[in-house]
């Protein structure tokens, strides 16, 4: 029997038009600064650390799949009921629980873009429609915009505060009246997963936001300011019948016991974990001065980033000043470049590269 040779596999449609994953460097090197993916550069919490040693003896089994200790510790950390919270690989695997739990093909998704890439990309793939709408004038949401866009086919609008890659955040009484004038039956994704590194009251109070508009979410990680990006753990916050939607949509134990315990010890471990935020937000705001004195006009962060709008000439110029330095950073084609925000002596040398582009 032989097999016709023009048949083979072939992949859906919407994911063959998907971008492939192209690795960035890996920071094999001794000297090499990881600035491209907003994590924490400091070493996991030690208590963390134990947690996962602690729970290697179990590999052996599945971890509890409906992550109970998990989700009560963050009810108890929140305020809320522990059937208000969902938990995912990754805030990026709940927001996917999210789109393919409440997207049939052909519904739309509004955001924002620039914005988290993992948007768009979801969103084709559970077979749905994204819907970009510009960042203002100041890297901003653009709220009216985005209401304006809303139709009969609209099921999630997700908003990111602080926004990736800009940080810029979006204001509680913005929100408020965007939620005011948007469908009940939208549900509206606040993704935080920058929230701890924002100033208090540059963003939404979104816990007030979702008691007052249950078709919220509120979306955040362990990846960023917890520095657990490497062991995949994010959750959720929504009304009970979405939560429990979410957990079903869920690939079972996709949440191994590591992450789990991890994500409990960091949670117990929170003043360890702010005075490490602290250090960086100083961090930010010394780059931010002498950047400014640089003559580099930027927008305020509220994340563990810095972003410099670029257009392709400059943005290729900086990408490649700062690869042949060792220092990865993220560019994106038509926008601009993301520089995280490291440790004292990583930042120095992003400072060197950059005043020599200033204008
Ligand atoms: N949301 C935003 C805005 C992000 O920038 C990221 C990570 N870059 C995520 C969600 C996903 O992070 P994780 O899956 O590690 O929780």
């Amino acid at each position: 029997l032989t097999a016709p040779e023009t048949a083979f596999p072939t992949l859906r449609g919407a994911v063959a038009g998907l971008p492939s994953y192209v690795p960035g460097r890996r920071s094999a090197g001794l000297d090499i600064a990881a600035l491209a993916s907003n994590e924490s550069h400091y070493e996991p919490l030690p208590a963390a650390a134990a947690a996962v040693t602690e729970a290697a003896g179990t590999m052996n089994r599945y971890p509890d799949s409906a992550a109970v200790e998990l989700r009560e510790r963050l009810a108890r950390h929140l305020g809320v009921t522990v059937g208000e919270v969902a938990v995912g690989p990754g805030s990026v695997g709940v927001l996917q629980q999210i789109i393919t739990g409440l997207c049939d093909a052909g519904d739309e998704v509004i955001f924002a873009w620039r914005s988290f890439e993992a948007y768009p990309i979801l969103v084709e793939l559970a077979g749905a429609r994204p819907v970009r709408i510009p960042l203002d004038d100041a890297e901003g949401h653009n709220l009216g915009a985005m209401a304006a866009a809303v139709t009969d086919r609209t099921k999630v609008i997700l908003l990111c505060t602080p926004n990736n890659p800009t940080g810029v955040p979006i204001s509680h009484e913005r929100i408020e009246v965007f939620l005011r004038s948007v469908r009940s039956d939208i549900l509206v994704v606040i993704d935080e997963a920058y929230v701890e590194y924002a100033e208090a009251g540059s963003g939404p109070d979104s816990l007030s936001l979702y008691r007052q508009y249950p078709n919220v979410c509120i979306l955040r990680t362990f990846s960023k300011a917890y520095g657990l990006a490497g062991l995949r753990v994010g959750y959720a916050v929504s009304a009970p019948a979405v939560a429990e939607g979410l957990r079903r949509t869920a690939l079972p134990f996709s949440v191994s016991a590591l992450a789990q315990k991890a994500a409990i010890a960091s949670l117990d471990a929170g003043e360890a974990m702010e005075s490490r935020v602290a250090a960086v937000k100083q961090e930010r705001a010394r780059m931010a001065a002498q950047l400014e004195a640089q003559g580099w006009k930027l927008q305020p962060s509220q994340g563990n980033f810095l972003w410099i709008r670029a257009d392709d000439s400059l943005r290729a110029r900086l990408v490649d000043a700062f690869d042949r330095a060792d220092i990865l950073v993220r560019g994106y084609q038509g926008d601009g470049v993301r520089i995280t925000v490291a440790d004292s002596a990583s930042n120095d040398r992003v400072l060197r590269i950059l005043e020599t582009h200033a204008a």
